[in-house]
C-alpha cells in the first residue's frame, strides 16, 4: 500500500512550547487514518503543520512524494489536501447552497465576482453533495438556524465541494449528539468507500475512532506515543495511561 502523506521528524514550538516534537508517521493512500492523544498532545498543531497553516521548525512533510513543509494552505489544498477545523465555519447568514459554492477552489476574486461565476455544475455539484449528506430538504435555510450537528455536516459537505484526494478532519464528531454522530461516521466512511478519498481524522471519542480508522496514530506530549491497529491501540498500556492520566 502506498503512503500518500509522509511526515518524518517534524517539530514545532510555539514560544517555550513544544507542540510537536520529532514526529514520524504517514497515511496510506485509501485509508481511515485516525489521530488520537489527550487535549493539548499536539494533533491540531500537526495538522496545521501538514496543510501549510504555519511554518514547521524542522523535519519533512511529503503528500504525494512532493516536499510540502513550505508550501501556501493554497498551494496545498490546490494539490488536493484539505482539512476541516475543530470550530465549525459555515456562514450563518448564507444558505446551504451558498455555502457550498463559496467553499469552491482557490478562486481569488470578490465574493460578488465568485458568485456570477459559478457553473451549473458547481450547483449540480452542491445539491448533490447535500444530499449525500442528508441536507437536501434543508439548501435554502440559513446555515445558522440548522443545529449544531447538520453544520458539521455542511461542512463536511463543503470540504467534499473541492474533491479533495486527501481530506483532514479535526474532532469531526465534537458536540454533536450520538444520533447525529452515527449518520456522520456512515457519511465519513462512504465518502472514503464510494469517493475513494483518504481520511485522516483527529478524534476524541474512543468508540467512535475505533469503529472508524484503519490504523491508528497516538500521540502524548508532541510525541508519538504508539500506532497500531484500532484493537491494538485499543489495548495498549501507554494509551491506556495516557487517557487515565488526562482527568
Ligand atoms: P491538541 O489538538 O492535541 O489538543 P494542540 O496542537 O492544539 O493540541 O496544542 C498543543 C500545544 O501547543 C498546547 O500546549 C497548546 O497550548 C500549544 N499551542 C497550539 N497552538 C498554539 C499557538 N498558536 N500559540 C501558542 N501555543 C500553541
Ligand atoms: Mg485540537
Amino acid at each position: 500500500m502506498s503512503e500518500i502523506i509522509q511526515i518524518q521528524g517534524v517539530s514545532k514550538t510555539f514560544g517555550g512550547v513544544v507542540a510537536n516534537n520529532n514526529v514520524t508517521l504517514s497515511v496510506n493512500k485509501g485509508d481511515i487514518t485516525g489521530l488520537i492523544g489527550p487535549n493539548g498532545s499536539g494533533k491540531t498543531t500537526l495538522f496545521n503543520s501538514i496543510v501549510g497553516y504555519h511554518p514547521i521548525d524542522s523535519g519533512s512533510i511529503q503528500f504525494e512524494g512532493r516536499e510540502i513543509s513550505r508550501k501556501s494552505v493554497q498551494d496545498i489544498a490546490r494539490m488536493g489536501l484539505i482539512r476541516t477545523f475543530q470550530q465549525t465555519r459555515i456562514y450563518g447568514k448564507m444558505n446551504c447552497v451558498k455555502n457550498m459554492l463559496i467553499s469552491l477552489p482557490h478562486r481569488k476574486m470578490s465574493l460578488l465576482e465568485s458568485f456570477k461565476q459559478n457553473s451549473e455544475q458547481d450547483f449540480e455539484k452542491a445539491d448533490r453533495l447535500l444530499e449525500f449528506v442528508g441536507l437536501y430538504e434543508k439548501r435554502y435555510l440559513n446555515a445558522g438556524s440548522l443545529s449544531f450537528g447538520q453544520q458539521k455536516l455542511l461542512e463536511f459537505a463543503m470540504a467534499l465541494m473541492n474533491e479533495p484526494t486527501a481530506l483532514l478532519l479535526d474532532e469531526p464528531t465534537a458536540g454533536i449528539n450520538p444520533t447525529l454522530i452515527n449518520g456522520l461516521i456512515d457519511r465519513l466512511k462512504r465518502a472514503n468507500s464510494e469517493f475513494g478519498i483518504t481520511l485522516f481524522v483527529i478524534e476524541h471519542n474512543m468508540r467512535v475512532i475505533m469503529n472508524l480508522a484503519d490504523r491508528i496514530y497516538c500521540l502524548a506530549h508532541g510525541e508519538l506515543l504508539a500506532e497500531g491497529r484500532p484493537e491494538e491501540i485499543q489495548n495498549n498500556q501507554k494509551v491506556i495511561d495516557a487517557y487515565l492520566g488526562e482527568h
